[in-house]
């Protein structure tokens, strides 16, 4: 009977979601490429942008832009109320408990380097080890490589198993008391998985070392709480969640982002400047120097808008069944070899198909009008454990359907002629 009832709440949870419907509010997904229907397959590199987004990028141009922050006017400070506004809409979106936790940054990418060029500038000494996964994006490897080398400390990988899958007991044989701090993907890019954080930040605080979470492939699909997983910081790009580019988090805990040095001077992260000293200014302003991406902001709040609206609840049902049914189809068709199957994955299928290279197989597909991602997906470590030179990925978000999935399987189908 348990069993049944989970059944119903899961179909419940999935019907509660209508990917046409909501299809209809992502203008790009109506287009014809080369003669044939998009299918977008590619959110794992980049989301598309629902009509509200792209909205509010023209309201801001079209009617408040100004800077922020600096104006008595009308006009900045309806600006600086969007901007700010789109901060606290983050911050309780991560469940984070103060808005001067959420610092605006880039992307990922950036929030990432700041950690490191800041907090790990003034904490790593020689001697010191910081721990990652070997499933890590490049942007979560080379600023840790960056800093040991810079410092004299060392760089510890945690290994995978052939499934993908953290390995929890070499993680605990990897942590000593040198271990400052340990860096992992929410969600591998290049496979999918999905890591027991809450578990290796606990483990992290138990050796006295912090824990930063890289969550760029996570808020789009799971529900995040900070405070409940307690990291030290979580980071992510709002582009992967439906938001502009060029604008992304870094969370950090408040005792910690006040100890830290800001990494960049200018305007907006001083409270007084004369020759002889500067005053920073109080967080979250102390790292965000200059005029900052105020309409992108603006935007990723109303991104987050978004997805509260549909809920990620049905989201994660509904994308769950849909990686399903493409793992069960893809994985059916002569020659593939899924890479990355890990018990627990969010909407990711990354995959080889006999000898064709990625590359030909992504060409192939576009010509079908199906866009997927060939190559190494920033992750080259994650290649070489499996020994390949790329995989094809198709990644999947709730405005995906089922059909999409056929018109795949057609085009692969398809590609494994052509090749033969
Ligand atoms: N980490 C992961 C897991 C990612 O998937 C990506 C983007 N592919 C990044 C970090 C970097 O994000 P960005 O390029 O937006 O800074």
């Amino acid at each position: 009977m348990a069993a049944n009832s989970t059944t119903v709440e899961v179909a419940e949870r999935v019907t509660a979601l209508d990917p046409e419907a909501l299809r209809r509010d992502f203008p790009i997904l109506d287009q014809q490429v080369h003669g044939k229907p998009l299918v977008y397959l590619d959110n794992a590199a980049t989301t598309q942008k629902p009509r509200a987004v792209i909205d509010a990028l023209v309201h801001y141009y079209e009617h408040d832009n100004a800077n922020v922050h600096r104006g008595v006017h009308e006009l900045s400070q309806r600006a600086t109320n969007d901007y700010e506004n789109a901060r606290t809409t983050v911050q309780k979106f991560l469940g984070a408990a103060e808005p001067e936790e959420i610092i605006y940054t880039r992307g990922t990418t950036e929030s990432i380097n700041l950690v490191t060029a800041s907090w790990g500038r003034a904490n790593v000494r020689a001697g010191d080890e910081i721990l990652i996964s070997a499933m890590e994006h490049h942007s979560n490897i080379v600023p840790w490589q960056m800093l040991c080398e810079e410092k004299g400390a060392t760089l510890k990988v945690v290994p995978i198993n052939d499934d993908g899958e953290f390995l929890f007991d070499e993680y605990r044989k990897l942590l000593s008391n040198r271990t400052k701090i340990v860096a992992v993907n929410h969600v591998s890019n290049a496979l999918g998985t999905i890591n027991p954080v809450a578990d290796i930040i606990k483990l992290a605080h138990e050796y006295g070392a912090l824990a930063l979470i890289d969550g760029a492939q996570a808020v789009a699909h799971l529900k995040v709480n900070v405070q409940k997983l307690d990291c030290d910081f979580y980071a992510f790009s709002s582009h992967k969640i439906f938001g502009p580019t060029g604008i992304g988090i870094l969370y950090g805990k408040r005792a910690l982002l006040e100890a830290m040095p800001p990494c960049e001077g200018g305007g907006d992260m001083i409270k007084s400047v004369t020759f002889e000293k500067t005053i920073y200014n109080d967080l979250p302003y102390k790292f965000e120097a200059g005029t900052p991406n105020i309409a992108d902001a603006i935007g990723l709040g109303v991104a987050i808008q978004y997805v509260n609206d549909v809920g990620l609840d049905a989201i994660g049902a509904y994308e769950d069944d849909l990686l399903q049914y493409a793992t069960e189809r893809v994985g059916a068709i002569d020659g593939i070899r899924i890479i990355g199957t890990a018990k627990h994955k969010a909407s990711v299928l990354s995959f080889t198909l006999g000898q064709i290279h990625p590359h030909d197989l992504g060409t192939v597909l576009d010509r079908e009008g199906i866009a997927i991602r060939a190559g190494h997906h920033c992750a080259q470590p994650v290649m070489e454990r499996f020994k390949v030179a790329a995989t094809a990925r198709a990644s999947f978000a709730f405005y995906n359907t089922r059909d999409d999935v056929d018109r795949l399987v057609a085009a692969l189908e398809k590609a494994r002629e052509i090749f033969a």
